[in-house]
């Protein structure tokens, strides 16, 4: 999740994966302090004004074991072979942006349990830990941190997306189906139901009569659910359209005109030929450029006959070129590597074929 223009802030590598923090985590951190001070008071009531040392620890102690169980995800990851593009810790946990270009069910399982594997096991060791431990406030902080981590661990573990368990439910019926979007639509629902449910949950645990802070929390992370289930689904749906994507299909014909014929002119002769797009070409009638479709909208239109159409063009560079059997994230790839509006497209021996619009592009994955 990302907050409008709050910037993440780079903390360094682990195992070569770069790490970021948000500056949401600092406010986080702020309220854990503050907030948790009152009950560190009523159990250590002669500690006083030292009490924020004891929930700053556990702020600090908190994210530390976030991290740990992100990065159990990116070695997971990476143990598979699967690129791991970084880690990022945030408000409400973190984030481990994995390039899931074609994994199998089971791989998506392993990596997706990984996390939650490891904040149980945090949460048992600290338990295990505080056991020995006599000492008031080590022992205190123990058992809090054993608590956060099974919370996180166990909550992680609930089968709806975007949350861990999610994924593994997804997986689930992946393998089960043979279906990886039937996977994501279920996993994606069930996300939205949890995400009502947990508006519920601070009302149930004060009778009827939450409290703000209950409140707010339910609130926000509901919403994080909600968002990230339902961008899930959308995604999901724009994967699944993938496979069709095919410049054949998506081609504009388009028409060959010299840089210097005016914009008027080549809109004459795009219509003649029935052509929605224009490609200027050199006496040797190789292409040079694109026109532009939206340089060309914003041209007056008595301005049309005086200018020469390579002045709404954009010269051609070898990124803007994709080859006709090009399909789906094949396509998207190339795409990618060079931003433009337009592309050429060409078959096995160079020629041109015609034009692929962006925006048509967009709108095949769109379902529009
Ligand atoms: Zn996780």
């Amino acid at each position: 999740m990302r907050f409008g223009g709050w910037r993440n802030l780079r903390l360094g590598r682990v195992a070569g994966i770069p790490v970021h923090v948000s500056p949401t985590w600092f406010v986080v951190a702020a309220v854990i302090t503050v907030g948790f001070q009152p009950f560190v008071a009523r159990t250590f009531p002669d500690l006083g004004s030292a009490g924020y040392v004891v929930t700053f620890a556990f702020a600090v102690l908190l994210y530390v074991s976030v991290f740990l169980h992100e990065v159990s995800h990116a070695l997971a990851a990476r143990a598979f072979g699967l690129p791991v593009r970084g880690i990022t810790l945030h408000f409400l946990g973190g984030h481990t942006e994995i390039e899931r270009d074609a994994p199998t069910p089971g791989r998506d399982l392993l990596v997706s349990a990984a996390g939650p594997a490891v904040s149980l096991a945090l949460g048992g060791l600290a338990l295990a830990a505080s056991i020995p431990v006599t000492a008031d406030i080590p022992e205190y902080l123990l058992r809090v941190l054993a608590a956060a981590n099974i919370v996180v661990g166990a909550f992680n573990l609930l089968p709806a997306l975007p949350l861990d368990g999610g994924h593994m439910l997804r997986a689930a019926v992946w393998r089960f189906t043979g279906d990886e979007h039937r996977g994501t639509r279920v996993a994606a629902r069930a996300g939205q139901v949890l995400a009502v449910l947990v508006l519920a949950v601070p009302f149930a645990v004060a009778g009827g009569r939450p409290t703000t802070f209950g409140l707010l929390w339910g609130v926000l992370v509901a919403f994080m659910l909600w968002s990230g289930a339902t961008q899930s689904l959308a995604v999901g749906r724009m994967r699944a359209r993938l496979p069709d994507l095919d410049p054949r299909r998506l081609l504009r014909r388009a028409v060959a005109v010299p840089p210097e014929l005016p914009v008027s002119e080549a809109l004459r002769l795009a219509r003649e030929r029935g052509a929605r797009s224009m490609v200027i070409t050199n006496s040797a009638g190789a292409p040079t450029a694109l026109v532009n479709d939206a340089a060309l909208a914003a041209m007056p239109e008595e301005r049309r006959p005086w200018v020469p159409a390579s002045d709404v063009a954009r010269p051609l560079r070898s990124g803007m070129v994709v080859g006709v059997d090009m399909r789906g994230e094949d396509l998207l790839r190339a795409m990618r590597h060079e931003l433009t509006s337009e592309y050429l497209v060409v078959d096995e021996q160079g020629r041109m074929l015609g034009v692929l619009a962006a925006s048509d592009v967009d709108a095949a994955l769109a379902g529009r």
